[in-house]
């Protein structure tokens, strides 16, 4: 969201700060910069005096706000350049965003979690990586309407168990006890949801 448009204006007037390179521009007139009443235009840009709180204010603007949703640096810079201008607007966005606590912590995670995917291993013998499906709710049969589906990723074999839907992660917990554990031994369960 842009911010007040008076409210920059009223703030660029009251800064005469003008890099020397912006005076030189709006005396050659070649109509590519110009200023009018105190706020100069630098080819249709508003020029963001050389103030490092007015520049701060734009930046986060274009930046923090819930519904601009903390933009990257090529993203913010385009979204500046609809109305401001700076020199070293470029350098600043990038600092700006690379100082955010927010966007930080977000490619920190992002990293992790891209570093935490890593296929299953391969199990080595029956048993040993096992996932645990249940299908329901089916037609209730002798006061069960779920089938607790158990598969073995190395044998591919599957065992069936009849249970109700309203089972509890220590019931499936017991299934896992009673039907894997105490027959084929210790086992990695997999749970799906
Ligand atoms: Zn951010």
């Amino acid at each position: 969201m842009i911010p007040e448009e008076g409210d920059i204006l009223k703030k660029i007037r009251k800064n005469n700060t003008r890099e020397k390179e912006i005076v030189q521009a709006i005396k050659k007139k070649d109509g590519l910069a110009w200023e009018e009443d105190k706020v100069v235009y630098m080819e249709g840009r508003v020029y963001i005096p050389n103030n490092k709180d007015l520049k701060e204010e734009i930046l986060r603007e274009h930046h923090d706000p819930a519904d601009v949703r903390h933009p990257g640096q090529y993203r913010m810079q385009e979204l500046i350049k609809r109305t401001y201008w700076w020199p070293g607007l470029k350098e600043d966005v990038k600092k700006y965003v690379q100082g955010c606590v927010k966007c930080q912590q977000n490619k920190v995670q992002y990293q992790r979690k891209a570093g935490e995917l890593h296929p299953l291993e391969i199990p080595e013998r029956p048993w040993q990586d096992i996932s645990i499906d249940m299908i329901g709710p089916l037609p209730s049969s002798n006061g069960m309407d779920a089938i607790v589906v158990i598969v073995d990723r190395f044998t591919k074999m599957i065992r069936l168990k009849a249970m109700t839907t309203n089972i509890s992660s220590e019931g499936i917990a017991k299934v896992h006890r009673d039907e894997i554990w105490k027959i084929h031994g210790v086992s990695k369960m997999i749970l799906s949801d």
